[in-house]
This record gives structure tokens, sequence and C-alpha cells, in this order.
């Protein structure tokens, strides 16, 4: 019994601290302090760390064509569950969806996705496009089949597959983010959790652009920043409108309901890392950023116009 309920301290105690040592709006628990608690977040020398910069030091790689999105076409049975984890929104989808092809060296099966953003002021992906930051990163985590559970893929070098997409934001609301956008209200505090019926995940994706993007190896992009990460970042953002931003950016708190202070979770990315000696990779048919860059940093900027003729 007394072994019982040390143990069950001891689970408390480790809870109470990972609330505690991480965060991103604070100088003791933001990204640049996380490696005091979580030593695998220094970034040392040669590591592997994520986010970076995606710039014109690109390799083409002729290799790299269309992933295999098994079952993200369906619309799977049971719930998927849509949760404020305090650091982000996380939407964990089952089973019955793999990830497979375009270089990963296995099969991946999809458990969750989740959100880093902005503010009404900043932008907020984790990921730059020579520079450009865009709203939002959505990133959706894939274990390697092989492996148990996340644990078990955290000990393998190329234990976690995401895809990352970019978000932007326009003037047009987007339907096939509905489903999310509606159960947010749901979820605004830390700890709350709504059950979301399930539906096509390619809809979340540049469908039409799908095999465009670039590949790196990276880390997690919170603690424990482990160094297990075949990145994979589309390289055209998807669309959704101010209002579908904004409750992200204005409805989502850090706080539990009860909480005296309330702080709103905004800007929740880590910093950008230098990518060292390490390869990142174009893929077959992503058009290089030179091209690219432009066009999207100039619709971003239209977006903004548009936003506050809207507001005014
Ligand atoms: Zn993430």
């Amino acid at each position: 019994m007394v072994m019982m309920i040390l143990m069950l301290m001891m689970s408390v105690l480790l809870l109470a601290r990972t609330d505690d040592d991480f965060c991103y709006d604070e100088d003791h628990c933001d990204p640049y302090a996380w490696g005091d608690s979580y030593p695998s977040c220094h970034p040392l020398l040669d590591s592997h760390h994520s986010p970076i910069n995606l710039d014109h030091h690109l390799m083409k790689n002729h290799s790299l064509d269309s992933l295999q999105l098994h079952g993200f076409n369906l619309t799977h049975k049971g719930q998927w569950w849509l949760t404020n984890q305090g650091h982000s929104v996380v939407l964990e989808v089952g089973d019955g969806m793999q990830v497979s092809g375009g270089g990963l060296p296995a099969t991946y099966r999809t458990f969750q996705l989740h959100f880093h953003w902005g503010s009404v002021s900043s932008n907020g992906s984790e990921h730059t496009l020579d520079h450009l930051r865009f709203p939002m990163e959505m990133h959706i985590v894939n274990i390697k089949s092989t492996h148990p559970n996340l644990t078990s893929a955290l000990e393998d070098p190329t234990g976690i597959a995401v895809l990352g997409v970019f978000v932007d934001v326009t003037y047009l609301h987007n339907e096939n983010f509905q489903s999310i956008s509606s159960a947010l209200s749901y979820v605004a505090y830390k700890g709350q959790t709504k059950s979301i019926k399930p539906f096509p995940l390619v809809n979340l994706l540049p469908q039409n652009n799908l095999t465009q993007y670039y590949r790196y190896h990276g880390s997690l992009t919170t603690p424990p920043c482990s160094e297990v990460v075949l990145w994979t970042i589309y390289e055209v953002p998807v669309y959704i409108s101010w209002a579908q931003f904004e409750q992200f950016v204005s409805g989502i708190y850090s706080t539990e309901e009860e909480a005296e202070i309330q702080a709103l979770l905004h800007d929740n990315y880590r910093h950008i890392h230098p990518t060292y000696s390490r390869p990142v990779y174009a893929s077959k048919d992503a058009k290089l950023l030179t091209n690219g860059v432009s066009s999207l940093a100039c619709f971003n900027s239209v977006s903004v116009i548009v936003y506050l003729l809207l507001k005014i």
C-alpha cells in the first residue's frame, strides 16, 4: 500500500514537472530554456534539430516522388479526439492510416496531428521558406510501424515521420477545416477534449501539390526534442480564413479553465536551428525556392491587405 502511494506521488510529481518545464512564453521554460530540463533539447554542434529554414541550398533528389498516403482518402469509422494539451491542439486520429514511399525507409502509421501558430500580429509556422514564416504549420505525426509505441520509436533515428503543412490565411473559408474549426471552442482550455467525426485526412493537405516537398532528418520540435524525425515539408500551403485563424490565436488558452490568470496560447513555435552539414532535399517535382517563394510571399502580403480592408 505504502509503495502504491509512493508510486502515485512520483507520477503526480512527474506530471507536474512536465507541465512546469515546457512553455513558449516565459523565460524560465521557453524554447531557449528547454535544455535545462530536457538535455536533448540543447542544440549541440552537428546536431539534427528542427525546425530549420528551407533556403536555396536545397539539393534536388529525383528519387523523391509522391508519398503513399494509405487510408487518407477514406472516412474512417469511430471517433477522433481533439484535445487542448496546453502546448497545442492535438487531433488523435485512431488507426487506419499509414504513410510510406517518397524515400521513407519504412511504413509509418499515423497517430495524431497538431498545429503551431502565431498571434493576431505575428506568424507562427515552425519551418520557414527562405526566411518567410507562415501564419501556421500543421504536423501530421507518424510512427514507424515496427514500433509498438512512441517511446520505442524515440529510440530509433528514423522512428518518426512528420508531414508538415504550411497554413496561410486568406478571406475564403476553408470547408475542409470545418470539423476542426467547429470543435475548437470546446477545447479552449488546457485539458479539454471534444470528439470529432472522422473525415478524409487528405482534405487537410495541399491536394494538387503533394509531389512538391522538402525532406531532411531532424528532431521533434517539442521536448524531448529527440533527433529521430524524417521531415516532409510540403512546399505549397493550404489556406484558411481569417476567422478560422483567429479561432486559434484568440480562442485557445495554455491554462486550465479554473486558472486564476488565463493565458492565451500563441506563438507556440520553436526557433530556427542551423542545418550544419545536413543535406536538405527538394523532391523531384518541387519548384526551386527562387521561383516559389516570391509568389507565396506576394500572396501573403495580399492576404494581409485584404484583411486590413475587411477590418476597416
Ligand atoms: Zn509540431
